[in-house]
């Protein structure tokens, strides 16, 4: 059994593989220990939830996978934003995507698949645009659901705005009738390497037979990817599932 302790005083907190609804990862629960309990033992520029996270990584700060700035650090994750908060990074991490998409599938192919067209045009053709908080950053989003989700990440949560891509910046391909389609989650969190489809039930009901069966492979494929990023679904606004895997232990 995984146990972590306090360098300071007898406090210690032992990892438990299942958490209860509701339950702060143990990794918080330390960091929040440091935090206000030891806070006059800390380096100055570091609170106590850093602090503990530099207990275990040594890192002292995140640093941004395109230009390494500092990031800010998710303290639902209780880990670093992959991303600083210049909005030109992660755009430079999709414009990568793009190039590497086009280079392997075509412009033409790519623009066909409805899909893609529906992700693409979300610039031109959004339902709304949400401003965060920090006024750091700005999402598009195409239904009421995604807007729900950005409300969640920002006003419950208080996440920060540098860890979260929408839509997710990558592409997937999946065989349906001996044709190619490609599928574009609704969100990416970099810091838990996590896509995201957010959806309603209702919408479910109402969809056609193809667009129900390539549901169903898209899922498969994502949940047999399990090794490579990890994949939920959001469905009519249920966060349950989403705040039980933010405080997973590891
Ligand atoms: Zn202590
Ligand atoms: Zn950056």
């Amino acid at each position: 059994m995984k146990t972590y302790r306090c360098q300071y005083c007898a406090y210690k907190l032992i990892v438990k593989k299942d958490i209860k609804k509701g339950t702060k990862s143990t990794k918080y629960r330390m960091g929040k220990h440091y935090e206000e309990k030891h806070k006059e033992l800390l380096p100055p520029d570091m609170d106590g939830f850093r602090y503990f996270y530099y207990l275990l990584t040594k890192k002292e700060h995140g640093s941004c996978v395109i230009c390494k700035n500092n990031t800010d650090f998710n303290y639902n994750t209780m880990k670093y934003s992959r991303f600083c908060n210049n909005p030109q990074c992660k755009q430079k991490y999709k414009e990568e995507r793009d190039k590497r998409m086009m280079g392997k599938y075509g412009k033409l192919y790519l623009l066909d698949d409805p899909e893609v067209q529906k992700k693409m045009q979300q610039g031109r053709k959004i339902a709304g645009v949400y401003t965060w908080s920090d006024n750091k950053a700005k999402f598009n989003y195409l239904a009421s659901y995604e807007k729900d989700f950005l409300l969640y990440l920002d006003n419950t949560l208080h996440w920060p705005s540098s860890d979260l891509i929408m839509p997710s910046p990558h592409t997937y391909t999946y065989e349906y009738q001996n044709k190619q389609h490609f599928y574009m989650p609704d969100a990416f969190i970099p810091s838990l390497n996590l896509e995201i489809e957010i959806k309603s039930s209702e919408r479910q009901d109402k969809q056609n037979k193809e667009s129900m069966e390539k549901e169903i492979i898209k899922d498969e494929l994502m949940k047999s990817c399990s090794n490579l990023f990890n994949y939920i679904k959001i469905v009519n606004k249920n966060y349950d599932k989403f705040n039980m895997l933010i405080n997973k232990e590891e």
